[in-house]
């Protein structure tokens, strides 16, 4: 996947001219400042990358001009990626699992920011890494909805482990600090309330007053036309909980979204290659590749579908069966697609908003997911 040096108008006249026969990623680093800055700008607190959302340099390159410091980093490849990327930035290591060769490199590395979960991999940081001026933040989870999928079923103490875990970071020395992840795509704001009492709960029951909450990641990117993300809301609701909840002690707040950032700083042009026997759709990408996401969270209704000569099509909105490209029979997207009834072969299918986990999960299985990137002024057409 090469970054073509070329700058497009917009993915309109991108495709007239091209006609491209693979699916193509159209990136604005416009767009993608603006939702920088809008958390900059909104959030009380700091505002981290969450890098595994999309490593692309251009995307860390865009974060870092627009103000962003800090980045939530899970492997010795993002570590490296962000120190050559932002130099200067904070590396969070947030990944509570580590082997001890990476640890060996977070050090190497100067991470100052670890987080954990579990009582043998706090000992591991405690042995390996020298606690001055170093940050560990237990990670809990609680049974609550409001994302898309359950982050906790993989990550996070119940909340009696993370008493023993915050109190054990204390006494070996280290910065304790808390933190969570709501769930991705959690557009819910009540998740942080209740997330954040009981992070002021965890402290008060270990008897320590933290440093930091990590509010995490999990906030919305714009996936459905009648699901309108509400940032400012979420975090004018963060700030207020933060108060309510630890008084006098209220620690310093960070967040670090992944898909909040760059989920809608780019647009998914699929191509159809056939309208098979006028029934089911097959596009040039699929769950194997660019839309690796949709059977997990769900479909994206923002789409629209334009000619090869770039006429967008307005017949009437009837539900098809989609399929990827593969041999797979799993390569379908969920559900029905809501397409107009006069789609054709050659027709192009855009998808707004898929910055996030789409480059990065995107295979290369049965020789399809050659995708390009295409860097365009405006993502409107
Ligand atoms: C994946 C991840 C994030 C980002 O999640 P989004 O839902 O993309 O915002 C943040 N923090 C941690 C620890 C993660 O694993």
């Amino acid at each position: 996947m090469g970054l073509s040096k070329t700058i497009w108008t917009n993915p309109s006249e991108y495709l007239r001219s091209v006609q491209p026969e693979n699916p193509v990623l159209f990136f604005a680093p416009a767009a993608l400042q603006s939702a920088a800055r809008r958390f900059i700008d909104g959030f009380p607190g700091m505002v981290t990358y969450a890098v595994k959302s999309n490593p692309g340099e251009a995307v860390v390159e865009n974060l870092a001009a627009a103000g962003i410091r800090g980045y939530d980093v899970a492997s010795p490849f993002e570590m490296h990626l962000i120190r050559r990327l932002a130099p200067d930035a904070a590396l969070h290591y947030n990944n509570p699992v580590r082997s001890r060769s990476e640890i060996a490199v977070a050090v190497e590395l100067g991470v100052k920011s670890y987080s954990v979960d579990s009582r043998s991999e706090l000992e591991k940081l405690i042995a390996d890494v020298p606690a001055e001026g170093t940050e560990i933040t237990v990670r809990f989870k609680l049974p609550v909805s409001g994302a898309a999928y359950n982050f906790g079923a993989k990550f996070g103490a119940t909340a009696d482990v993370a008493v023993g875990l915050l109190k054990r970071v204390a006494e070996a020395g280290f910065i304790p600090s808390i933190t969570f992840h709501p769930g991705t795509q959690c557009t819910d704001p009540a998740a942080w309330d209740s997330y954040i009492r009981a992070a002021a709960g965890i402290a008060a029951g270990g008897g320590v007053i933290i440093a930091r909450l990590n509010v995490g990641g999990g906030f919305p990117s714009h996936r459905l036309h009648g699901v309108v993300p509400q940032l400012e809301a979420t975090f004018a609701l963060i700030d207020r909980v933060a108060t309510e909840a630890f008084g006098d002690d209220r620690p310093l707040l960070v967040c670090e979204p992944g898909r909040g950032l760059c989920g809608d700083a780019f647009t998914l042009a699929t191509r159809v290659k056939a309208v098979r026997d006028d029934a089911h759709v097959f596009l040039n990408d699929g769950i194997y590749g660019a839309l690796a996401e949709l059977p997990l969270i769900g479909v994206i209704d923002r789409t629209r579908v334009v000619t090869p000569g770039g006429e967008a099509r307005r017949g009437a909105a009837m539900p098809r069966i989609v399929f990827g490209p593969t041999c797979d029979s799993v390569d379908r997207l969920p559900g029905d697609v809501m397409l107009p009834n006069d789609i054709a072969e050659g027709d192009y299918v855009i998808f707004e908003g898929l910055g996030a986990y789409s480059t990065v999960t995107n295979t290369r299985f049965n020789g399809f997911g050659e995708l390009t990137l295409a860097t365009v002024l405006s993502l409107r057409p």
